[in-house]
Parts: C-alpha cells; structure tokens; sequence
C-alpha cells in the first residue's frame, strides 16, 4: 500500500473536494505531522492542573470520540466506567491491529507514535491507573524496535510496559488480549464481568485502540471542534479508512466521518483503477460483510447494520466487475477458520463447516443460513458472531452470484 512512504514522510494522505478542508483540520499538509522532539504538551497540561479531568472528559464527550478499533463505544464513558471501579486500576493500548484490509493503526504508529502514546498516558491519568501495557501485533517488528526506545524515554510515573503478540487475530479482542497479557493462551472470555471491572490480572482495565488515543491528544490540543466541524452525511467528526482493492490511490485516508463509498473513492482515492467499475465492497475488512455498489449508506457506526454488516474498524476493500466475490468470500471464510481459537463448537466447527459449504459449486442457502444463526446465536465472541456475514452479505445482496 502506499501509506508507508506518506508516512515516513510525515505527510497527511488527503485529496479531493473536501480534501482541503479536512487538510486544514489537520495542519498543513506535507508539514510533519509530529515534530522531532515532543514534549508531550497536553500531558503536561493535565498533570499540572490546567486541564482538569473534568474538562478533559468534557471535550471528548462533546467531539463525540468514539473507540476507533471497531466497536465505537464513546470513550469518555468508557474512561468513566473504569475509573468508577476500586483501583487499583490498568490501562491497555491495544495496537493488535488484524483484521484484513487494516493498516491505520500502523500509520498512526509510524507517524505519531509520541501522539498515541501520550494519549495513554492521559488516559491512565485520567482513570487513575498504575500502570500502561502496549500490546503490539508482531507483524510490526520494525515498530516495535522504535516503540521500545521511545518507551523508555517516556516522561511521567506511569510505567508503560511494551509486549509482543504472537500472531493471532483473536487477540484483537479485548478479553482474548488480556489472557494474552497474562501469559495465557488467547481465549476470549465469557462477560460479564466486562474487562472494565475484571481485566488484566483481574484488575479494572481501560482498553483503547491505537487511533482512539492519537485523536484524544488532538482534541485536546486543538479542541471538539476539530471533530465536530466535520463530517457528512448527517454524521460527525473524521474517521480514517484504510482503502485497499480496485482504486487508483489505496492507502490511509483520514476523511469525513459518513462519508460514502462513491465519495471516498472519488474523492480520496483518485477515482477506481482504468477499466474498473466499483461492483462490490467490504466497509469493515472481513468481519464486516459485502455490499453492492448500489447501496452507498455513510461509512460511519451504526449506519451500515440496516444493511447486515458494520463498519467496524472501517478497512474498506474494493472490489470491481472483475473480481470473483464467491472466491472473495472462500478466502475470506478460510480466514475465519485458521483463526478460529476453538474454545466454543459454533465457531470451531461452524468456521469449518463454512469453507465446506462455500466450496461446493451450489451455495445451499437454508443451511448457510441456519449454520449462520446457529453462530451468531452461540458463540462466545465476535470472530464467531461476525465470521456468517462473509456469506449472508453475499446472499443478501449479490442473488446473480450465488444463485
Ligand atoms: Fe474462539 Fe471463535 Fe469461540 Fe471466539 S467465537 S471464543 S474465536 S471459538
């Protein structure tokens, strides 16, 4: 993808009509997004008192900041939740980014990682916790050689512990993270207790993805204002989608939340690639399902389930006249299988029982279906629940391709 070299250079990856106004939001484009040496400002301000953590938690209510992995749940509450709890209390960022056709976290690393971290630390200030853990996806082997010097320079009390995970995409999932953390095979685990009250090493755990706490810094810096002047399509703030698949400029591209798929494409991407015409697309990476060109609802929380799938961390992978989208959905139920953990039957069995089904030349819709509540219904976490979209999306939407 050709986010890394923009990133390197420390250059903001925005084009298009409205890209000039999200350019302005941002700094000025081409301007290094983070200078050499960061001071961590905004943490200096809340420790020194002049941000209160009432105000703190006010601006991030009022920008609407919601947690930026996939699960959208608006983060000042969720720090709330957490510092509701008896300490002592644990932060964990989660930098486990692995759901296919998603790199944002990577980019936000490789170009602000002062940014992301002192987002952890204001986060552990603000909840009261001890201590921070970083859990990195071990595929960023060169993020994490630059982590661990970065670590350890880092000013403040708060220790911040740098760990590796070991390859598995469950470990995205914030409980299956925490066994991980723990020395644990990655289960996910039974909720409640929710991590907030029983996280890691049954302590009351904050869990914050990557891109949440780079824009925690920003608000604060820079104030609500720079979410709530965005956004389209009667939704608000910025959303960063990482574009993959049939257009002429794939990357990260931090645009408009609510965005649409013709928009960003047009707008953002430089248009689809010659001789392509958009056919289909995942507005969630694999966990979120297919949609047709036809249905071009805003790319934002809560604006795609209508249509049975979910923006999640918003990978957005196109797809074009001449891509085979049952092979698509194989692939991609192939993923779910290999990434299966196997403690619960619906999602060990029913993962395997998918990439049996879809093979056959004849897609058996009743039992596609039925294995498909049987998994949502049943299994522990959301690799089992999201996994039956792969193919659901497809017989919902795409009937010419799987009659
Ligand atoms: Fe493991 Fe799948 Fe069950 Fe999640 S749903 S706990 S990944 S077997």
């Amino acid at each position: 993808c050709d986010h890394a070299p923009a990133a390197l250079a420390g250059k903001v990856p925005v084009r298009g009509a409205d890209a000039a106004k999200v350019a302005a939001a941002l700094g000025p484009a081409g301007a290094p997004a983070m200078p050499a040496e960061y001071s961590y400002p905004v943490l200096a301000r809340c420790l020194s008192g002049e941000l209160p953590r009432d105000a703190v938690l006010a601006e991030l209510d009022k920008a609407g900041l919601r947690g930026m992995g996939g699960a959208g749940f608006p983060t000042a509450r969720k720090w709330r939740s957490v510092a509701a709890q008896d300490g002592p209390r644990l932060v964990v960022v989660n930098a486990d980014e692995g759901e296919p056709g998603t790199f944002k976290d990577r980019w936000f690393l490789e170009t602000a990682a002062a940014r992301v971290l002192e987002g952890a630390l204001i986060a552990a200030w603000a909840v009261e916790a001890d201590e921070v853990y970083l859990y990195l996806r071990d595929e960023y082997a060169d993020l994490h050689r630059i982590l661990r010097g970065m670590v350890a320079q880092l000013p403040g009390a708060v220790p911040v512990h740098l760990r590796r995970g070991a390859g598995a995409y469950v470990c995205g999932e914030e409980s299956a993270l925490i066994e991980s953390l723990e020395g644990k095979r990655g289960y996910p685990r039974q909720r409640p207790p929710y991590v907030a009250e029983v996280g890691l090493f049954g302590r009351p755990t904050l869990v914050n993805n990557v891109e949440t706490l780079y824009w925690v810094g920003r608000i604060l810096a820079e104030g609500a204002e720079l979410f709530t002047n965005e956004g389209r399509n009667g939704h608000k703030g910025l959303r960063t989608y990482s574009v993959s698949g049939r257009v002429k400029e794939p990357g990260v591209k931090i645009a408009p939340n609510g965005i649409t798929i013709t928009e960003l494409i047009e707008e953002f991407c430089g248009g689809m690639e010659d001789g392509h015409v958009l056919a289909a697309y995942l507005p969630g990476g694999a966990s979120g399902g297919f949609l047709p060109a036809r249905l071009t609802p805003p790319l934002a929380f809560g604006a795609i389930e209508e249509h049975g799938g979910f923006i999640g961390s918003a990978a957005v992978v196109v797809f074009s006249q001449a891509d085979d989208l049952r092979a698509a959905a194989l692939g991609l139920a192939r993923f779910f299988a290999h990434e299966s953990c196997g403690q619960c039957t619906p999602c060990r069995v029913g993962t395997a029982k998918s990439v049996d089904l879809l093979a056959r030349p004849a897609w058996d819709r009743d039992l596609l279906s039925d294995l498909a509540d049987v998994m949502r219904d049943a299994s522990i976490c959301g690799l089992g629940q999201a996994a039956p979209n792969v193919w659901q999306s497809l017989l919902r939407h795409f009937p010419e391709v799987v009659k």
